[in-house]
């Protein structure tokens, strides 16, 4: 999607610090961090939402939560990290391209606000 702003940093149009970079999904560091640790998972492929996933899409989803566990352990928080998605206004949604929120670093508070 032209507009998208992962799609660009996906495509190289848009620059990001990139720490995992695969065929079919992208990590790099949020822009405004709010943990120690905080980098954005993506698939490269644009879904606006999960709410958008189809079951077409499973496989590549569980490739990004095995590729946030090897993220947490090559940057040291293996030992206690966050996988989150929003999805939708309400519950935060910013982006309109499916993406994890991979936090460590710092005490996580459960539940979440
Ligand atoms: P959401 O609120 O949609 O769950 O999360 C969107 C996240 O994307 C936010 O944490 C925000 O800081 C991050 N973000 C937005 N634009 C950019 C960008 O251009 N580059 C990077 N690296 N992160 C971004
Ligand atoms: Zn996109």
């Amino acid at each position: 999607m032209s507009d998208c702003i992962f799609c660009k940093i996906a495509s190289g149009e848009a620059k990001a610090r990139i720490v995992l970079d695969e065929e079919d999904l992208l990590a790099f560091l949020d822009l405004n961090p709010q943990a120690p640790t905080h980098v954005l998972i993506v698939p490269r492929k644009h879904i606006a939402s999960l709410s958008d996933a189809g079951p077409e899409d499973g496989a590549l989803l569980g490739r990004i939560q095995l590729a946030a566990a090897k993220i947490a352990a090559q940057l040291g928080i293996g030992d206690g990290f966050r996988l989150v998605a929003n999805n939708g206004r309400k519950a935060g949604q910013a982006v309109d391209h499916v993406h994890y929120h991979l936090l460590g670093g710092r005490r996580l508070l459960w539940p979440p606000g």
